[in-house]
């Protein structure tokens, strides 16, 4: 389970591997207000995303959890540092951002840091893009489980 068996430039390897080492907003959220969890059952990986809103609405505190392949858990950390701090429609923004980066071949965001273009070599490896897509999915069904369960807490914005 690494990333060996797809070939990356070394210095997105070195990004990818930093976060599956150090995962950021990695646990537990105390009073999670919404949460959900998926399965890649092609390659094993597991994430379960929980978020807690802010009075804004936006995600004021967004944890994961989960097992499986460097690639799947490194795109969960990249994840939850891209989208804190988002309200549900840019977090929707940044999930079709993503998806068109590792389906269609598209740039990543602009303001991106540097850690999601990491990614963009997986979408050379279709049985990979499964593990990378995982954790967005994932956030795609808290939101729309949340937003439907909690009405007047979405994001106001459609
Ligand atoms: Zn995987």
């Amino acid at each position: 389970m690494s990333t060996q068996d797809v070939e990356l430039d070394d210095l997105y390897r070195e990004i990818i591997l930093d976060h599956y080492r150090k995962p950021r907003n990695k646990g537990r959220l105390e009073h999670a207000e919404m949460s959900a969890e998926g399965l890649n059952p092609v390659c094993g990986d597991e994430i379960r995303l929980e978020l807690r809103l802010g009075l804004d609405g936006r995600i004021a505190e967004i944890a994961f959890g989960g097992r499986g392949c460097s690639i799947s858990q490194a795109s969960a950390s990249m994840l939850t540092e891209d989208v804190k701090g988002k309200t549900f429609a840019e977090a929707r923004g940044r999930i079709d951002q993503f998806r068109a980066m590792m389906t269609e071949g598209s740039a990543p965001p602009q303001d991106d840091s540097g850690d999601i273009e990491s990614l963009q070599g997986v979408a050379k490896f279709p049985a990979r893009v499964k593990c990378a897509m995982l954790s967005w999915n994932v956030l795609q069904q808290a939101m729309s489980e949340g937003a439907a369960s909690a009405p007047g807490k979405d994001d106001g914005n459609e």
